[in-house]
C-alpha cells in the first residue's frame, strides 16, 4: 500500500484543510479519522537500536504493540484477517498511521539496543 503523489503532498502541508481531510475520508473512509487520531496521539513510534543502527516501527495500541513494515505488513488481527486471509483491502490503519506520521514527521524516536530488541521482538512477533 502506498500513498500517491497527490495524497503525499496533501500529507506535508503544515495543517490539513477541511477538503484534504474530506478527501481523504471518501477513499480510506474511518481508516483514515482512526490513523490521524493515532499520528495525533503520537503512538506511531520509531525505534533504532545500537549498535547495529536497525530501525523498526511500532504503534503502540490499546492492548499491545504492533510492528510494521511500512507500505508492506503490520502484525494486527485486522491486517491478517482482512488483508491476508480475505483481501477485500490492503492496508489496515495502522499501516496509514505510520504513512502519515513519516510524511508530517510526527512520530516519536525512541533509541535501544540490539539486546533490548531481541526481547521487544517476541513480543512484538505476535499475531494474535
Ligand atoms: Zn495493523
Amino acid at each position: 500500500m502506498t500513498l500517491s503523489l497527490i495524497e503525499v503532498k496533501k500529507l506535508s502541508k503544515e495543517s490539513l484543510t477541511q477538503d484534504d481531510i474530506e478527501y481523504f475520508r471518501n477513499k480510506y473512509g474511518k481508516k483514515f479519522i482512526r490513523a490521524l487520531r493515532i499520528v495525533e496521539e503520537k503512538k506511531v513510534i520509531k525505534y533504532t537500536f545500537q549498535p547495529s543502527a536497525s530501525t523498526t516501527w511500532i504503534v503502540r495500541g490499546r492492548a499491545r504493540d504492533y510492528m510494521l513494515i511500512p507500505k508492506t505488513y503490520c502484525t494486527c488481527r485486522s491486517f491478517y484477517q482482512e488483508v491476508v486471509i480475505a483481501r477485500e483491502t490492503n492496508m489496515c490503519y495502522h499501516l496509514l498511521a505510520q504513512q502519515i506520521a513519516e510524511i508530517r514527521g510526527q512520530y516519536k524516536t525512541l533509541d535501544s539496543t540490539d539486546v533490548e530488541r531481541r526481547k521487544m521482538y517476541v513480543e512484538w512477533r505476535r499475531t494474535d
